[in-house]
């Protein structure tokens, strides 16, 4: 035998497992959990969307496609993005299909980033943000927001991070873990800074279909963003298509062309059966995209409603599926309350701190469950807080 460990990267030794892992494992080996630990939809995607895609198989459409992806589906997603958030992208130069908004955030920062090259992270925030840029060679650059800004990044705290490596902002509306959506206004203080300062932003919108109270603003589509924005977004969250792999990236034709060299030789091209169902969701499934968003928002309304009720203080959340109520009144640790509550009553929750030390004092539930499982949940948390 011999001991492999030492081939292993220093980069990749030093890189953390995910702290989401450990209360899945935990969960896996119990009965009777109710979940609001995992980030997906509920749904099952459309059968129009899946019937296209084995029309397509059944067609024998099983080869690659182009790298960047069918160009039937390229020319939809510029319509989509042109008509949805009113920014026009050229489908042949300022666009393509990724494997999942993932590849398309790797993509973007192994495009961009030079060794030792800072990028600015607002947390709390999606759990792979720092390992990707550190994969990328850059250096992730945290910056803490609190409950009291919304959990949104001030143009101060902004402008103090930024030092001469600084290469990107990474900015996520609506937010993963917090559900916190950026006002347009918000975003014009935060372009402001961006321009004066020469940095990319890389925008991740993965939820924007999934803004419940005001219109979604996308950071491309402000003035003079177009060419500093590399848009990130994808078919897992708004069109329930978590398990399909499919995404895409948006950005000024250079930009582009440097991820697709990436891309063409790391990925080839996503899956093609994933694609033909892309093009369905997008030709004929908004209106199902709508009937989800309405029923999440019904959802969004009891659960947050009920969790502040009970005393778990829960500020608005704008947008995707989660709430994240602040659970420092009960004197316990985020690790602490998320077990306690998964061993005692069977309620799965991830812990704040792992989407960054700001987390600290909160829980992550998505609310991407039956209104029956979302209500025993409550009850379960309401006689948790009790004992
Ligand atoms: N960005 C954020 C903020 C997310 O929450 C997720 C999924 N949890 C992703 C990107 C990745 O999405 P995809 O399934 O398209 O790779």
């Amino acid at each position: 035998m011999i001991e492999t460990s030492r081939y292993i990267s220093n980069t990749v030794q030093e890189l953390q497992p995910s702290g989401i892992r450990r209360f899945f494992d935990l969960a896996a080996n119990m009965e009777g959990v109710i979940s609001l630990g995992v980030g997906e939809p509920d749904f099952v995607t459309s059968w129009n969307v899946r019937e296209a895609s084995i029309l397509s198989l059944e067609q024998g459409f099983t080869s690659y496609t182009a790298n960047a992806g069918l160009i039937e589906l390229r020319e939809e997603i510029g319509s989509y993005l042109s008509s949805r958030f009113s920014i026009n992208y050229h489908p042949k130069h300022e666009l393509f299909v990724t494997v999942g908004a993932s590849q398309a955030l790797d993509l973007a920062l192994r495009a961009i980033i030079n060794p030792g090259e800072e990028v600015i992270v607002p947390e709390p925030c999606f759990v792979a943000y720092g390992p990707l840029v550190t994969l990328s060679g850059g250096k992730p650059v945290p910056l803490a927001t609190n409950v009291k800004s919304d959990f949104k990044l001030t143009v101060e705290q902004l402008e103090k991070s930024i030092t001469p490596q600084t290469k990107a902002l990474l900015l996520c509306s609506p937010s993963n873990p917090t559900g916190s959506v950026y006002s347009k206004e918000e975003l014009q203080e935060i372009a402001a800074i961006v321009d004066k300062n020469d940095l990319l932003v890389i925008s991740d919108e993965i939820y924007a279909e999934l803004t419940y109270d005001d219109t979604f603003t996308s950071f491309a589509s402000l003035e003079g963003m177009k060419d500093r924005t590399i848009l990130i977004s994808g078919f897992s969250k708004g069109f329930a298509m978590t398990g399909w792999r499919l995404g895409f990236v948006a950005a000024e034709s250079k930009l582009l062309a440097s991820m697709l060299k990436i891309h063409q030789y790391s990925m080839m091209c996503a899956p093609t059966m994933a694609q033909y169902a892309a093009l369905e969701a997008l030709r004929n499934g908004l209106e199902d995209v709508e009937a989800m968003k309405k029923s999440y928002r019904r959802r969004r309304n009891l659960f947050v409603e009920s969790l502040n009720e009970m005393g778990l203080t829960c500020h608005h959340p704008g947008g995707a599926f989660y709430a994240f109520p602040s659970i420092s009144a009960t004197g316990m640790t985020s690790e602490q309350f998320a077990e306690q509550l998964l061993l005692q009553e069977k309620v799965a929750v991830v812990p704040g701190h792992v989407f960054g030390p700001s987390g600290e004092g909160f829980i992550r539930c998505s609310y991407a469950s039956s209104l029956e499982h979302l209500q025993e949940a409550l009850n379960r948390i309401q006689r948790f807080l009790k004992k």
